[in-house]
């Protein structure tokens, strides 16, 4: 017997904006609805390359920051100036993920939809998919 479909993680409708930058709107078989920045997309980019750089992070936690606070006054240096990442383009990958290329240059990480559920930022996703 197949597996039944988990109607949460199929999309009934991807809306990706992104010529306004407005992010993905997507609207899931079960009636849910969630919406995603670019940001937040590139910052949750599922590649080994980010998931490496992610797990580098959450083990030295204190290894990137700068040692000590600028003094005041004294033209303290401004955070590091990024521009936000955005999507240049998508490109479905067969019919169960997107590939985002991103305006810094990333474009290795596919999406699937799965994933994308399970990332949703909302409230009810979070308890849902990513309570440990
Ligand atoms: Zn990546
Ligand atoms: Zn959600």
């Amino acid at each position: 017997m197949p597996i039944p479909l988990d109607t949460r993680k199929k999309p009934a409708s991807v809306k990706i904006h992104v010529s306004t930058g407005a992010g993905v709107d997507i609207t899931w078989c079960d009636g849910h609805a969630s919406h995603y920045d670019f940001v937040y997309l590139r910052e949750k980019c599922p590649c080994a390359a980010c998931e490496d750089e992610r797990k580098k992070k959450a083990a030295a936690p204190f290894a990137a920051g700068p040692a000590a606070s600028p003094l005041p006054g004294m033209g303290a240096e401004l955070p590091m100036f990024k521009p936000k990442p955005k999507a240049a383009a998508a490109h479905p990958v067969g019919n169960y993920a997107i590939r985002f290329d991103f305006t810094d240059g990333h474009t290795t990480g596919i999406y699937s939809f799965d994933y994308l559920r399970e990332i949703c930022p909302c409230d009810a996703c979070s308890r849902e998919f990513r309570s440990a």
